[in-house]
């Protein structure tokens, strides 16, 4: 029996799959599609903090090198810029989904992760034991653990019975790959059902088409005579679309899933929250949620946690998602432009050149400013570590750099070190260091230096030192299991 099967190979599932291999633990992913090829570009691209999370395990210049770096973040028609951000990434990354997935395959692949390819799950079973995963083949496999990371309309997440409340679809787009006989207009078009826009992409001779339609599509596949359509209804002329080589429809449903847990089974990414792209979050949210499971879970599978610490995986992940959620559909109304919508911008844009609206906007569609509630304390408690310069006696480092093996990491940070757990250092890596830079956090600004704090593999500080070890113990036994007896 594996130990944990992953459904799906998307942007999520191959991270989890690649956190669960760093901690040991034997994990497969099984996908319905038959390579893994995506079809159609999908994603263009990502926010600063998913830069941080593939810094933090070494693999952020792969992907730095593949696109292009950007001002990514934008609310109403405003760029927000935060080039004065304190983070060694102050922008996002334009790279295309169907370019940034065979990066990360290549990552879980030298991790030794191995993907099944055809293997379209339709049911499963769970009893004390385990998950049982049936395939549309009339195959099976089983595992302790069963994580869905299998989209929007997860086979997982409905096997589990897993209710997923929120709102339905106001409006849908079209998104296509196709060429044309006539050369289309430059630029979007604004209107009052939404945007609209052809682009000629890298290869000189395919377009990539966003329309939005008149009324909400059907849930069926889209077809060449809808685009057509939709294209004629804004345009006047469909440019003769021909040769598609992706269609697809898009809406703004917004949904959450009420848990992300139910026994054995777990869900992530998509299969946990859908909302329209706007704002560019999705790929963001899998990643943080599955680097937020993937220690937790392997704890549990190796039995140094109780399943109960993959509670905390809801209790986390939930409100971060819920907040992104909330922003995107605001994000989804300013993209009419009827009077009233345009009125609307206009004051957003004016706000969002002021300060303190830019910085909280734009740190929160970079998901630099998720704090976990880990209780009371200093600022850092819950929040992102910040990957400041380190002088250890092995040299100058900085802190993602130590964090690439995805264990949970104590830097001790006093002179002269105080932090002694010889009951954890089978779990936790101790590292004396000391750090000359100002401890600034987005929005938040400079906080007092801590002289020690605990990090968990997904970046997150978890206890912070100021002067002695208060609570160290207590914080370790919480998230990483009790103390090893003395003799071990
Ligand atoms: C037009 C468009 C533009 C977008 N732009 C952006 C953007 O700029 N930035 C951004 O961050 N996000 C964007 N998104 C959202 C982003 O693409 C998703 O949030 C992201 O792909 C979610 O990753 P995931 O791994 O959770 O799910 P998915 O990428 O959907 O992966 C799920 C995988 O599971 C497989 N699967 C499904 N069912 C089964 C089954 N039963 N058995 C086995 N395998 C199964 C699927 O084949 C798929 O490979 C955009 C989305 C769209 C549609």
């Amino acid at each position: 029996m594996t130990d944990v099967i992953v459904v799906g190979s998307g942007p999520t599932g191959m991270m989890l799959a690649g956190e669960l291999a760093l901690a040991g633990i034997d994990v497969s992913i099984v996908e319905r599609r038959s390579t893994s090829k995506l079809v159609g570009s999908r994603a263009g691209g990502f926010h600063s903090r998913t830069i941080e999370i593939f810094d933090q395990r070494g693999i952020a210049d792969r992907f730095l090198a593949a696109g292009q770096i950007a001002q990514t973040a934008r609310f109403g028609t405003t760029t927000l810029d935060i080039s004065d951000f304190p983070t060694r990434h102050p922008y996002g990354l334009a790279l295309w989904q169907d370019r940034m997935e065979p990066i990360l395959a290549g990552w879980i692949d030298e991790l030794g992760v191995t993907t099944q390819f055809g293997r379209d799950v339709v049911g499963l079973m769970q009893d004390e034991t385990g998950v049982e995963v049936g395939f549309a083949d009339g195959g099976s496999a089983r595992a302790e653990y069963l994580v869905g990371a299998d989209g929007g309309r997860s086979a997982i997440r409905k096997a589990a019975a897993i209710d997923f409340p929120g709102w339905d679809a106001t409006r849908s787009n079209l998104i296509a790959e196709v060429e044309v006989v006539e050369e289309p207009p430059p630029g979007m078009r604004q209107d009052e059902s939404g945007v609209h826009g052809l682009a000629l992409m890298a290869d000189g001779r395919t377009y990539r088409v966003v329309t939005t339609e008149q009324q909400i599509g059907p849930s069926t596949e889209p077809t060449l005579a809808e685009l057509r359509d939709a294209l004629t209804a804004v345009y006047g002329t469909d440019f003769g679309v021909h040769s598609p080589s992706w269609i697809s429809r898009f809406t703004d449903a917004t949904r959450q899933a009420a848990t992300y847990r139910n026994g054995r089974v777990l869900i992530a990414g998509d299969a946990a929250h859908i909302h329209y792209p706007a704002g560019g979050q999705g790929i963001g949210l899998g990643i943080q949620d599955a680097v937020n499971l993937g220690w937790k879970l392997a704890q549990v599978v190796k039995g140094i946690s109780t399943p109960s610490l993959l509670d905390t995986y809801t209790a986390e992940r939930h409100p971060a998602a819920a907040r992104a959620l909330q922003h995107s559909m605001a994000q989804t109304v300013l993209q009419r432009s009827d009077a009233r919508t345009a009125a609307v911008t206009a004051t957003v844009d004016e706000l969002m050149s002021m300060e303190e609206p830019r910085t909280k906007l734009a740190a929160l569609i970079h998901a630099l400013d998720v704090a976990y509630d880990l209780g009371e304390g200093h600022p850092l408690l819950g929040r992102r570590m910040p990957d400041l310069d380190l002088d250890t006696v092995e040299g100058r480092t900085r802190v993602y750099a130590l964090m690439q093996d995805a264990r949970p990491l104590i830097l001790d940070l006093g002179e002269p070190a105080r932090i002694d757990i010889p009951r954890w250092t089978d779990r936790v890596r101790l590292v004396e260091a000391r750090s000359a830079g100002e401890w600034v956090l987005p929005v938040l600004g400079e906080v007092p230096p801590p002289s020690a704090v605990l990090i968990r593999p997904d970046g997150h500080v978890a206890w912070v030192g100021q002067g002695d070890d208060r609570g160290l113990i207590d914080a370790l036994a919480l998230w990483f299991g009790p103390e090893a007896p003395a003799w071990a």
